[in-house]
């Protein structure tokens, strides 16, 4: 199901390596530069890369992202509306190790004709997590750290700038003003999980989305589901986490607003029956998508504001309701 580390990087040079094998030019090439008079096209696998191109594009970017709010990246195929959106774009942006599963061959087809961009190329490898039962696999869930995350905006904002020159500048500017942004939100992440009375800090989810964030803002994250959503939790799975609930007395769990209930309910159920009330965090945490587009939670930001603040509150910390720049909705 998952390739190991040595085809991933095989991946990562067919991706750098296709536009001399097949003769295409590349993004860096005088011959692919945009028109100044039109949009450029984008199309974003996941909102939370759209999102990245939308705040650093501005109006000069004309987005299509293909896994809507709700939309599971690890399961998702691309319809032929999808390949044909990849087919008409300038650029094709997604995030990478292997968190896009099924779009891969589509992905590795595109990258002959067009420059194919994976943000998490970017990323520090020191700052990837190998999880004990993913060996040979990094974590794709880095968007959970938004120090990580940020430094997937310069790519955004070198990529644009080298096929759209003329608007280098502003480019540049946007990618500044987020990266200041972020900082912020992750301060903000920081303090309100700091907040949380420490043997409280453990996050049960439905799949393990959460590493990074735990890494990141202080808490032990246990995930029903494995990494990929494609297997379905195992009995022993959720009786090893009944077991960690009922002895370490954790008061909520969450849902995830693209992995189905089921299983968090099952892990309710479970605690029940040994006589340990366990509540579901009132608001659905994003993991792999965010929320409706056209609202705050809809955009990267919004998702990690909307994470932090839930879980601070959910887990006896305090946050103020609205997150951390009043916009979150209460
Ligand atoms: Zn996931």
């Amino acid at each position: 199901m998952f390739r190991t580390l040595a085809s991933l990087s095989l991946l990562v040079v067919l991706f750098v390596g296709c536009d001399d094998s097949y003769g295409t030019p590349s993004a860096n090439q005088q011959a692919q530069t945009a028109d100044p008079n039109s949009t450029i096209a984008v199309t974003a696998t996941v909102g939370m890369v759209g999102d990245l191109v939308r705040t650093i594009g501005g109006d000069r970017v004309d987005v299509t992202q293909i896994c809507g709010s709700g939309v599971d990246p690890h399961l998702y195929k691309a319809t032929r509306d999808d390949v044909q959106a990849m087919m008409s774009a300038d650029l094709i942006v997604y995030s990478g190790l292997m968190l896009e599963g099924k779009m891969t061959d589509t992905l590795i087809k595109m990258a002959r004709h067009k420059p194919v961009i994976a943000v998490t190329e970017a990323i520090d490898e020191t700052m990837l997590l190998e999880p004990d039962d993913f060996a040979g696999h990094y974590d794709p869930h880095v968007w959970m750290d938004v120090a990580a995350w940020s430094q997937c905006v310069d790519v955004i904002a070198d990529e644009l700038s080298a096929f759209d020159p003329l608007f280098e500048p502003a480019y540049r500017e946007r990618a500044h003003a987020l990266r200041e942004k972020l900082a912020d939100l992750d301060e903000y992440g920081k303090s309100v999980i700091a907040t949380i009375p420490e043997g409280g800090r453990i996050l049960v989810t439905s799949h393990d989305a959460f590493g990074y964030f735990g890494r990141a803002y202080g808490l032990k994250v246990l995930g029903i589901q494995g990494i990929s959503t494609d297997s379905e939790a195992g009995l022993q799975r959720i009786n090893t986490l009944v077991d960690l609930l009922v002895e370490q007395n954790v008061k909520s769990v969450f849902v995830e607003s693209s992995v189905p209930r089921k299983s968090v309910d099952s892990l309710v159920e479970g605690a029940k029956s040994r006589g340990h009330h366990v509540s579901v965090g009132e608001k659905e945490l994003f993991s792999d998508a965010m929320g409706e587009s056209g609202t705050y939670e809809g955009t990267y930001i919004g998702m990690l504001d909307h994470n932090l603040t839930v879980v601070a509150r959910g887990l006896g910390g305090e946050a103020p309701a609205d997150g951390f720049q009043g916009k979150l909705s209460e």
